[in-house]
């Protein structure tokens, strides 16, 4: 059984990556990559260029310490087309990041796509430019790195990279999107608790 935020039931067949059940990756974690819009922040409204209406996604802040407290590096990689497509300057997203640096962080790396799709760079995600940029930044192997975001895009970055992804469910989730996710957490929480779990072997 497997209910999502939006509180449709999904058949064990349809969602066989629960990360409650617990799978263990065998191998060590040494940074958590975060994906920013509706993972660290509620996307709302969108290409949102205003410092003061960042409202932290339920849940975000207190994952982020635990990362923290733990010990682990944490960055952000996150897509702002919102540049690219003339919606957004880049003195307002760095604006805002700096408001989410300092509502949630703060954070040891930065990463953002100032791209539009159109562009086709590396670094809009599910490129793995921002994931590679991340790892190299904090001096980390990539394949030690785990990326945690809402969106298939984010866990396609991170296999790109040869990082570890893991999906968070929202409200905006779709059915299609956890059956092409390896790794599926409830929420930003239980990916954290996931992470710490394995980072102290003893997943169950
Ligand atoms: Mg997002
Ligand atoms: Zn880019």
């Amino acid at each position: 059984m497997y209910l999502t935020a939006a509180g449709k039931t999904l058949s064990p067949y349809e969602a066989p990556n629960d990360l409650s059940k617990g799978p263990n990756l065998m191998r060590p974690i040494s940074a958590v990559l975060f994906d920013r819009d509706h993972t660290l922040t509620v996307d709302d409204p969108p290409y949102n260029g205003d410092p003061e209406l960042v409202r932290p996604y339920p849940g975000a802040r207190e994952a982020v310490a635990r990362v923290k407290a733990a010990g682990l590096p944490v960055g952000v990689v996150t897509n702002q087309a919102g540049i690219g497509l003339g919606r957004l300057t880049v003195d307002q997203v760095e604006a805002v990041n700096a408001r989410v640096d300092a509502l949630l962080g703060p954070f040891d790396t930065w990463q953002y796509c100032p791209h539009a799709p159109v562009d086709e760079c590396s670094c809009r995600k599910p490129a793995p430019g921002l994931v590679l940029r991340a790892a190299d930044a904090l001096g980390v192997p990539v394949p030690e790195v785990v990326v945690i975001g809402d969106t298939v895009m984010d866990v396609g970055a991170a296999d790109a990279a040869g990082a570890i992804g893991i999906f968070v469910v929202t409200d905006r989730t779709l059915d299609s999107d956890l059956r092409r996710c390896p790794l599926v957490a409830q929420n930003i929480g239980e990916a954290v608790s996931w992470v710490l779990a394995q980072r102290q072997g003893d997943a169950a």
